[in-house]
């Protein structure tokens, strides 16, 4: 092992939970490590904040335990600062002994279908990260659709198809700002069609934001029993896993009760393959669908038989993708940092960069929840420990705790810090409260930045 008389010093970029339980694991490690978080929001948590649905309180919640983290010396939090942007990757490496990239994922991925760019037709991820209160994204939004279409049948599917098919007064609860308030008010869908094109046993769905979907007394929940079918490949898909088990019996349950007396109709049509986006005058008029057929080994084939529904809108949610950081390898085809399940490597498959790790969705691409992050830093951590043990960390040329934020002030950047996410917490409590809300959410970027970096509220 390598002695060195000073703190290993690792830049970790992307305060999301990736980040956050990387930062955690590295502080916790025998080791004297220091860790710098580096964030591009002014405030941290990812998706926590930017992703999970307003009316998911608990999961947001995790945010609380994330707090242990954040409030330890060892971590510094440096939000307001894009990586590759204000400063760059070979810059961080004069700084840090290794880097570690928790970037992950923000964009919608493309659905290659006629008419998918028509005015109406949106990634779910706009539509997540207005609702959100996410600066980077559009502060109103048009709902005027009666009829939506949800293209995708899984949790983020789910939650644009709750979110259209509830009130507004609903959601007024949560911490959705009051842009987001104003454009959900108006909401006009009285009926929401999700669409995926294989059977239950293939859903992507978790059963608890399936079932979740009943607890709305607004919300009636519709399958057809048509759409309730099985192969050999599908049943064993069932038995080999007691979720997707689940899942298809909460769908079999939709199926064969009685209609729910409630306004809003949310149907979940399966075995319909969107195959083209309607329009006229490049608006959405609907969307039109292939029926399938399962193909005994649980993939489907197209019968032919096409339907027009009469949508006005439509939210593709097929998925999440990275964005390359310039000056790190990117792997084009699979939108993920090409690795070794923790190094970064020079190219799928190539030798790795010495010093830079990956973890989090930007490793293993936009699959699973928070809880996954957790023991995919444990295996991205322990490779950056087990070469800082064997030597092979290279020293910075600038390993001073202070030499970052005298870089950074230098070039004027208004870094925020943990200090101020307590304020910016704070200021969104104090807006929530008279309302009897746990928080309202500060949505302009330069206010969030206000609240900051303002005079100190809480000693630490
Ligand atoms: C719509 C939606 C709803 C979800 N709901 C749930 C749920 O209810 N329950 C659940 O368990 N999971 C849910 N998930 C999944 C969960 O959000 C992810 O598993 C988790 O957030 C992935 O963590 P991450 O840290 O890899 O990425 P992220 O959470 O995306 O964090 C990455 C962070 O890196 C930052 N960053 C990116 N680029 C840079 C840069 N160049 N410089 C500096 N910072 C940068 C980003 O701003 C972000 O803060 C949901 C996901 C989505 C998309």
């Amino acid at each position: 092992m390598t002695e060195i008389s000073r703190p290993l010093r690792v830049a970790v970029i992307g305060a999301g939970p990736a980040g956050i339980y990387a930062s955690d694991l590295l502080i916790k490690s025998d080791l004297d490590v220091h860790v710098d978080l580096f964030e591009q929001m002014p405030a941290p948590f990812g998706l926590i904040r930017y992703g999970v649905a307003p009316d998911h309180p608990r999961i947001k919640g995790i945010v609380k335990s994330l707090h242990n983290v954040l409030d330890k010396p060892q971590l510094r939090l440096l939000g307001n600062i894009e990586v590759g942007k204000d400063i760059t990757v070979d810059e961080l490496r004069q700084y840090y002994d290794a880097v570690v990239f928790s970037t992950g994922a923000v964009a919608d991925r493309d659905l290659n279908i006629p008419g998918i760019d028509a005015e109406g037709s949106w990634g779910a991820g706009e539509f997540v990260g207005f609702y959100d209160g996410n600066p980077r994204f559009e502060r109103s939004w048009d709902l005027s659709a009666k009829s939506a279409a949800v293209i995708g049948v899984g949790n983020v599917g789910l939650d644009v198809a709750r979110i259209l098919a509830k009130t507004g007064e609903e959601l007024k609860v949560t911490e959705i700002p009051d842009n987001v308030y104003e454009s959900l008010k108006n909401n006009q869908a009285t009926e929401v069609h999700v669409f995926g094109r294989r059977g239950p046993a293939q859903a992507k769905f978790t059963p608890q934001e399936l079932k979740e979907l009943d607890h709305s007394p607004t919300i009636n929940v519709v399958v057809d029993p048509e759409d309730i079918d099985y192969d050999e490949a599908s049943e064993e898909a069932r038995r080999s896993s007691k979720s997707q088990d689940l899942v298809c019996q909460l769908l079999e349950g939709y199926a064969m009760r009685e209609p729910k007396d409630a306004p809003h109709n949310l149907y979940i049509h399966l075995f319909e393959s969107p195959v083209e986006v309607l329009t006229e005058n490049n608006q959405v008029v609907g969307l039109r669908t292939e029926r399938t057929k399962l193909d005994g080994k649980g993939g489907v084939v197209g019968t032919g038989k096409f339907t027009d529904w009469p949508v006005q809108s439509v939210y593709r949610a097929v998925g999440y993708k990275s964005d390359p950081i310039e000056g790190v390898p990117f792997d084009e085809a699979k939108h993920v940092i090409p690795n070794d399940g923790g190094h970064v490597l020079q190219a799928p498959a190539a030798d790795p960069v010495p010093g830079l790790y990956a973890t989090g969705w930007i490793k293993r691409g936009p699959i699973g929840l928070i809880g996954n992050t957790k023991s995919d830093a444990k295996e991205t951590t322990d490779m950056l420990i087990a070469d800082a043990n064997a030597g092979k960390l290279a020293a910075p040329a600038h390993p001073e705790h202070e030499a970052i934020t005298s870089l950074l002030e230098e070039r004027g950047i208004a870094y925020t810090t943990w200090e101020g996410w307590y304020r910016l917490d704070e200021a969104e409590r104090g807006l929530g409260e008279p309302e009897g809300r746990e928080r309202k959410k500060i949505v302009d970027w330069e206010e969030m930045v206000k609240y900051a970096k303002a005079v100190p509220v809480h000693a630490q």
